[in-house]
């Protein structure tokens, strides 16, 4: 049997997030900032047939499930069409993607027929000013109606990440699980981590702890433990008894996971990052451009010689590369 992809701590990589591009339509208060940020410059950026090549590397190497990811996906050119490629010529048991949904509508038919699993789609208000204000341009209804769309064209089940800020959409966290009652929804609470944007946004509302708010939820709702049908995240899900939905927990800091992580991060222009909480990485887009193989083999295991056992966010660490060029 080849090499599998195990960093020094035991911890075995199965899972990896590929972002397609580090553009963007909206500039989230906490993940870009409005002016200023440089793109990867477009020769370095990955073409559909080098991502589906370093894939099938990834394949060799024990990788099974992906996520795309961007910036925003979905204002790549064409992007059903990679995910046809990636269905079709790589080994990928799971495929899923994760969108602003701004573009959705208008693809959710495509992307389910070129064999897209599920997606996940970030709503992080119920109140459409709210949802702008964070988003900077957000425009709420688009994205229900490409929630709609992604249901009815079979990309379920569909996951909503909502990123929780005290004293902003701490709020709201009732209307989302009322929603699940009678939706089949999976939705998501996120912490804010320290990670671009996200280390400077004291006006905007400040971090909220979600193992509190779960423990509070618990109580109150007699919420039961759940598992969604498919997903390899670190979530840890909830529900309220007999609801259709489900609620899912996301506690990088104040429940951390940090031991049982199991993924690598693919940027647009081909660095591998292992870890969200450090700036290290192996930059694999001139040997992915190249077509070698054993060069990108390599750098993934180097990769996971270097994933770092955790992150030390919750004592004043911070990452300095922005989320959007991450992925998430
Ligand atoms: N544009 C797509 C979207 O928004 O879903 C995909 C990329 S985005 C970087 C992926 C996820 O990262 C989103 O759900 C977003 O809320 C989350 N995210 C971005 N910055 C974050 C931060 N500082 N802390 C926690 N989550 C963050
Ligand atoms: Fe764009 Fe997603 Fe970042 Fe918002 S969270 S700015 S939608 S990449």
């Amino acid at each position: 049997m080849s090499a599998q992809l195990v960093d020094r701590f035991g911890r075995r990589i199965d899972y990896l997030r590929i972002s397609v591009t580090d553009r963007c339509n909206l500039r989230c208060q906490y993940c870009m900032p409005l002016t200023g940020l440089e793109f990867h410059p477009k020769s370095e950026i990955l073409t559909f047939e080098e991502i589906v090549e370093t894939v099938q590397v990834a394949n060799e190497l024990g990788i099974t499930k992906a996520r795309i990811t961007g910036g925003e996906p979905l204002v790549r050119r064409d992007l059903p069409q990679l995910v046809r490629m990636l269905k079709r010529e790589t080994d990928l048991q799971e495929l899923s993607m994760t969108t602003n949904g701004l573009l959705l509508a208008a693809q959710a038919e495509a992307l389910a027929e070129a064999g897209l699993d599920w997606v996940n789609v970030s709503v992080d208000s119920l109140d459409p000013k709210r949802f702008r204000e964070i988003t900077r341009f957000g425009d709420l209804e688009r994205v229900w109606e490409g929630i709609e769309r992604a249901a009815q064209a079979g990309l379920t089940p569909i996951k909503i990440n909502t990123l929780i800020l005290k004293g902003f959409n701490d709020d709201e966290v009732d209307r989302w699980v009322e929603l699940t009652l009678d939706h089949e929804l999976v939705v998501r609470f996120l912490e804010l981590m320290p990670i671009g944007e996200g280390v400077k946004l004291k006006h905007l509302g400040s971090f909220a702890n979600l193992t509190e708010i779960r423990e509070e939820l618990i109580a109150r709702y007699g919420l039961v433990p759940a598992r969604p049908a498919r997903g390899n995240g670190p979530a840890r899900y909830w529900k309220v008894p007999g609801a259709r939905g489900m609620l899912g927990f996301i506690t990088p800091i104040s429940d951390k996971y940090c031991d049982s992580c199991n993924r690598m991060r693919l940027t647009a222009n081909g660095e591998l990052r292992p870890c969200l909480a450090y700036d290290v990485h192996v930059k694999a887009g001139e040997a992915i451009q190249r077509g070698d193989r054993a060069a990108v083999k390599r750098a993934f295991l180097r990769a996971a010689d270097i994933k770092p056992e955790g992150h030390h966010w919750e004592v004043g660490q911070t990452t300095r590369t922005v989320m959007s060029s991450l992925g998430g």
